[in-house]
């Protein structure tokens, strides 16, 4: 029920117009080519994996919008975590000041990922960025020159330019090429369930890593375990594993970005502990405040930040965001946790959930790579001619699915379904109808 207040206000504001299929003319979307793209849907409400729109349809939100929904849309445990704080406190500088749920997350992340210096930022680009001028500032305080950067074949990183530049040159980052600092690649070699020819495909890759290792590195930026918006790629633990112990002999730091995997998503709290590594900064983002707030963090091993303390200015890192440490974001993440450590059985189980339904899909001859780790389980269409991120398969797909009342949105002919962890067994199955019943019409 809305209070006679609420509605006397939204009365006033000049009502939104109900037309659907229209663009505002104010407001520029993201990742959107407006010419091409259909408009989007106006959403009033959300809640648990449920979405509702004003023209009446309720859709399942199969992508946890962006990858960043953990328990679900306006969570009662967590909304009122936020609520709280805001009428405590709403924000306060975060030097000369620190607050009591910033404390709190620190130590509890700080405990968890065992990495002691928890550094906030605003968002997962940013946590990445943070994370790479900390290693080459580690360097620069250690006295040791070490240039290079490796990071992944396919990686995405953020879209700052330092996220960017380590991540996968494409279509997406062409028009700044040429301001984007140099980065060495090596092959990501991705897994799925019939894959043949792995053990051989994850040997070049190391082979490469450990010849690109003999300049001196500064750091190894890797997505733990799936690389999330260059097509859902998954690979091996064990390959990981390598990749680790590779990284660590040639002293390079390695950074974990977990922007995606944290949080359960990969069915452990951290998908680096489900790779069994150790990284020496890890990013988070996405999933930290249960997706209602944007924050990111960046945690470093205290061997890191011993290095830039000391009387010389120049050993500082003077990064800061205006925002940095928002007591709301704090406070939604400590209540997220909660969440998460009340039930981990969620998260761990969630794998299983996936899998009969996947098993099933996997038999149908229009889809191919079928893969699946944690909470998200992905596959591609069968295309004719251009795979990637450009074929059309997967938009078809996609709004095929939204009559079905689920809503997905393929990467090029990649379909997946990354859902919040209180998606119900039956919303679930629906999720997977829908995609079968696309795949009979496509
Ligand atoms: C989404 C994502 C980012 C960027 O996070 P934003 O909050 O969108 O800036 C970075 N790394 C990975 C792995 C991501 O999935």
């Amino acid at each position: 029920m809305i209070n006679k207040q609420s509605q006397n206000m939204q009365n006033s504001d000049p009502l939104p117009q109900k037309n659907q299929g229209e663009w505002h003319p104010n407001l520029w979307p993201p990742f959107t080519q407006v010419a091409i793209a259909n408009p989007p849907n106006r959403v009033i409400s959300g809640k648990g994996a449920l979405l509702y729109t004003d023209s009446g349809s309720t859709l399942v939100d199969a992508i946890s919008s962006w990858w960043v929904t953990l328990h679900g849309h306006s969570h009662p445990y967590i909304s009122s975590a936020i609520a709280k704080q805001a009428c405590e406190l709403e924000q306060v500088i975060f030097a000369d000041f620190i607050h009591p749920q910033a404390e709190k997350i620190a130590a509890r992340l700080s405990k968890l990922t065992n990495l002691d210096r928890l550094f906030f930022s605003d968002n997962g680009s940013t946590a990445v960025e943070v994370a790479l001028k900390i290693a080459c500032q580690f360097w620069q305080n250690n006295c040791e020159r070490r240039n290079q950067i490796i990071a992944f074949e396919g990686a995405y990183h953020g879209d700052t330019f330092g996220a960017m530049a380590v991540g996968e040159r494409n279509l997406f980052n062409a028009p700044f090429e040429e301001m984007l600092f140099p980065v060495t690649r090596v092959p990501w070699p991705a897994y799925w369930w019939d894959k043949d020819n792995i053990d051989s495909t994850e040997n070049q890759a190391l082979e490469k890593l450990k010849s690109s290792l003999k300049q001196p590195t500064a750091a190894v930026i890797l997505e733990p375990l799936i690389q999330g918006a260059g097509g859902m790629r998954m690979v091996r633990r064990d390959f990981i594993k390598e990749v680790a112990s590779i990284v660590k002999e040639s002293g390079a730091l390695l950074i974990a970005d977990e922007v995606l995997t944290g949080f359960g998503r990969c069915g452990k709290l951290f998908a680096f502990q489900r790779a069994g590594i150790k990284p020496d900064l890890v990013a988070l983002s996405k999933g930290l405040t249960g997706g209602f707030l944007p924050m990111g963090v960046t945690l470093a091993s205290e061997e890191i930040f011993q290095s830039f303390t000391g009387p010389d200015p120049q050993r500082t890192l003077w990064h800061g965001h205006s925002f940095t440490a928002n007591p709301l974001g704090c406070a939604a993440a400590n209540a997220s946790l909660d969440l998460l450590e009340a039930s981990p059985e969620i998260y761990e189980n969630f794998e299983s959930r996936h899998a009969v339904h996947l098993q099933a899909l996997s038999k149908n001859p229009k889809i191919i790579k079928p893969r699946l780790i944690g909470t998200i389980s992905a596959f591609e269409l069968k295309v004719e001619g251009k795979s990637g991120y450009w074929n059309q398969a997967g938009s078809v797909i996609k709004q095929l699915a939204k009559k079905s009342g689920v809503f997905l949105r393929p990467l090029g002919n990649v379909v997946y379904l990354l859902p919040p962890l209180c998606i119900t067994d039956e919303q679930l199955e629906q999720c997977y109808q829908a995609i079968n019943r696309s795949l009979e019409s496509l």
